[in-house]
């Protein structure tokens, strides 16, 4: 089971400059350390960056291997301790069982089984899901009525949402679409739909609105320029603060 990155929103890198990566390993005290190189053209200098995927070294095309190790080498304490942080950001593997945390609107809700033929609910800090004698607690069948339980939450409480700050940000309120992209959190669509990722409904009310005032200030500026900001701006005075935390931190509160 691969671990879920964090989505990014929307709008992805047009016309790249050409580049090529590569993986490769580096040993720093003792330990192996996985890194992926990517060489461009247009790069200048060496960078590290580290990140939920971990350590990507970005290079000039034509940057030695002994200069790379020199700075690997010299950032070595700093390397170990970024990747040691972001370990102990990383989620648990989920399973699909009873007594698992199902997290929604950022609080987790424990799996628990009925005998509700069918019937997903709430009940406190519970989700209830009914399964039948035959299906029972097939982890397959459980995924998918969590899931769609989740999308009609997620579809009922984007609605709401986005029509509050299509007034906010006097537009009119666009139709919602549920998308399942690994990579977005949002897309406006220049005739104005929205698709917003159901995974979405797992964050905390905070960080949906975040998204959603996002989206909704594309139909005021379709680009990501100051006067787009500007108006994130007035509908969120705080939205710097949620954007960070969903980069950091989004990817915790998503099912794998
Ligand atoms: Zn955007």
């Amino acid at each position: 089971m691969s671990l879920p990155r964090s989505p990014r929103l929307d709008f992805g890198r047009a016309n790249a400059p050409a580049q090529n990566a590569s993986r490769e390993r580096y040993q720093i005290d003792g330990v192996i350390v996985e890194y992926i190189l990517k060489r461009s053209q247009r790069r200048r200098s060496i960078t590290l960056t580290i990140n939920e995927d971990g350590l990507r070294v970005g290079a000039p095309w034509r940057a030695s291997q002994s200069r790379i190790d020199k700075l690997l080498a010299r950032h070595a304490q700093w390397i170990s301790l970024k990747l040691a942080q972001w370990q102990a950001r990383r989620p648990a593997p989920f399973s699909w069982q009873a007594g698992a945390p199902v997290m929604m609107l950022g609080e987790p809700l424990i799996l628990t089984l009925t005998n509700e033929k069918s019937v997903t609910r709430r009940d406190g800090d519970r989700l209830c899901v009914g399964v039948g004698v035959n299906t029972g607690d097939d982890p397959a069948t459980l995924a998918k009525q969590v899931t769609a339980w989740l999308r009609d939450t997620a579809q009922n409480w984007f609605e709401q949402r986005s029509a509050h700050f299509a007034r906010v940000l006097d537009v009119r309120a666009p139709s919602i679409r549920l998308s399942n992209a690994r990579t977005r959190w949002g897309t406006c669509h220049p005739d104005g739909r929205v698709h917003l990722n159901w995974r979405l409904i797992q964050t905390p009310p905070a960080l949906i609105d975040y998204v959603v005032v996002h989206e909704l200030a594309h139909l005021r500026e379709p680009n990501h320029s100051a006067r787009f900001w500007a108006w994130v701006e007035r509908a969120m005075p705080d939205y710097k603060a949620r954007r960070r935390t969903l980069r950091l931190d989004g990817h915790r509160f998503l099912l794998a």
